[in-house]
């Protein structure tokens, strides 16, 4: 075994570290000053294809079929995100492991179909909701709860510091949910995405936290916020059956997608200042619900 990584490795490491030293290290600083979360970075980076390295090309990622899904490139991709702006970093980890691979992981055909897409290009944001004020560390005292009314799921309840779940481009939570009880009185806990701009659905105002502070964080609050999709039967471990929102049709896009790197497959920036010169270097360029994933937000 050797823990080497490997030359294309090297050189996509090279490659994101001289996006980020173009496009992000110049501004964290005034971004951190003034609490500002720059969607336009947080989309270059998507059209970077960083969104996508752990996604299957059907929905527009990588297709990294390698021994590690895609995963060693993402930690590459983090860390040197990371290595100029902690903000920025969390904003790619939880677009991706709180965002999309729930979804990816537990979703059904429908729902990845409508929502991955938009998400493993960058142009929109998921939120995983599992933290509530109530209940931090331990998913089993979930208050939220979902109740099934007429084919829709009515949530209410509240979450905390949840991140990428409020932003302008922001497209959609995924939120644990009390459902039921379980045989021996245990809670049953389901996962519902819930669409941006649902009707009793707030996120409230951004966090002034103590760091991280061009990362988009929020509380979040359900009254009577209603979802449409059937009640499931057991076992209820996927994510719940959601409508597709009125106010964002999901964006299929089937351009054609350059690679970040000739050695790497995948996708890369559609129309990037540096794509247009690809011989140069970038310039400009859980713990979670018992039935979803990890969590590390
Ligand atoms: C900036 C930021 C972004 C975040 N983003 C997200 C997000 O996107 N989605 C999300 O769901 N959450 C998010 N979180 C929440 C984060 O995951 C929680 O802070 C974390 O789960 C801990 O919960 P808590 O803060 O309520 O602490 P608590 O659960 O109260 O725990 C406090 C301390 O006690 C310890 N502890 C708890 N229970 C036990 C026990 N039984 N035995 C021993 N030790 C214990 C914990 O390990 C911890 O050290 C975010 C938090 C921050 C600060």
């Amino acid at each position: 075994m050797t823990f080497e990584l490997s030359p294309e490795h090297e050189q996509f490491r090279r490659s994101v570290r001289d996006f980020a030293q173009a496009e992000i290290a110049p501004h964290a600083a005034q971004w951190d000053r003034d609490h500002h979360f720059p969607t336009d970075v947080v989309q270059k980076m998507g059209a970077l294809g960083l969104m996508g390295l752990t996604a299957p090309e059907e929905y527009g990622g990588s297709g990294l079929a390698g021994e590690d899904g895609g995963f060693t490139s993402l930690c590459i991709a983090i860390e040197e995100i990371g290595r100029v702006d902690q903000s920025m970093g969390i904003t790619l980890e939880a677009a991706v492991g709180l965002g999309i691979n729930p979804i990816l992981t537990y979703g059904t055909a429908a729902q990845k179909e409508e929502h991955l897409p938009s998400l493993v290009a960058g142009e929109q944001l998921a939120g995983f909701g599992l933290t509530e004020p109530g209940a931090g560390s331990d998913a089993g005292a979930t208050r939220t709860k979902a109740d099934p009314v007429e084919g829709e799921w009515v949530v209410n309840g509240a979450k905390q510091f949840i991140t990428n779940s409020g932003s302008s481009i922001t497209s959609l939570v995924t939120v644990t949910a009390k459902t039921g009880e379980r045989e021996g009185g245990r809670p049953e806990i389901s996962t519902i995405i819930i669409p941006s701009g649902t009707p009793g659905f707030t996120a409230e105002k951004a966090y002034d936290k103590l760091g991280w502070h061009a990362s988009d964080t929020h509380p979040l609050s359900f009254e009577d916020a209603r979802v449409r999709g059937q009640p499931a039967r057991r076992p209820r471990s996927r994510l719940r059956p959601v409508p597709r929102h009125p106010r964002r049709r999901p964006r299929r896009d089937r351009r054609p997608r350059r690679r970040l790197h000739p050695s790497l497959p995948g996708p890369v920036a559609r129309n990037t200042p540096w794509t247009a010169r690809p011989s140069a270097a970038p310039s400009a360029a859980s713990r979670a619900s018992p039935s979803v994933s990890p969590t590390s937000g």
